[in-house]
């Protein structure tokens, strides 16, 4: 147990004190006394129940990354997805997927960001599908329809830890 750690937030510094909330290792000067024990400053800021949809810092990148790259997954997925039969139910299916990787991506905390960020990451590719046909002035009811059931879907998947 007496492994000498480095806090996570002056990695030079030794420490043999980790947070009673996330693990991470603190140093004296971070740590915080609570009455649950010795919290990193980012936990002893939150009243308590609070935790839930909240993410660290490293979870609110993966959750932003992991949707930049379902978008751009997605352009090629939405065509083809166009192209198969069953549509609306693999859209359904393909928006719940994208929800769930955003969800695990946050450290299944769910929250506002997990929810928007899934089904921005789901909605883009359709758009981006929709777009040109909008343009044209020939958007078909049933893209639109596909669109939005793959957002919500996702929007479900994302939400998460219920
Ligand atoms: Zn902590
Ligand atoms: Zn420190």
């Amino acid at each position: 147990m007496a492994e000498v750690m480095h806090c996570y937030r002056h990695p030079k510094r030794e420490t043999r004190v980790s947070c009673a909330a996330c693990g991470r290792p603190i140093c004296t000067e971070c740590m915080r006394q609570t009455a649950v024990g010795i919290k990193c400053p980012d936990d002893a800021r939150l009243p308590r129940g609070a935790r839930a949809g909240v993410m660290k810092p490293n979870q609110v990148l993966k959750t932003l990354l992991t949707g930049a790259g379902i978008a751009l997954i997605g352009i090629p997925v939405v065509s083809l997805i166009f192209s198969l039969p069953l549509q609306l139910l693999i859209s359904a299916a393909a928006g719940y997927g994208a929800g769930t990787l955003v969800n695990r991506a946050g450290g299944r905390n769910g929250g506002p960001l997990a929810i928007a960020v899934s089904i921005a990451a789901t909605a883009i590719p359709f758009l981006v599908w929709l777009t040109p046909a909008a343009l044209a002035g020939s958007v078909s009811t049933f893209g639109v329809l596909a669109a939005i059931i793959a957002a919500v879907a996702a929007g479900f998947a994302g939400r998460g830890g219920y």
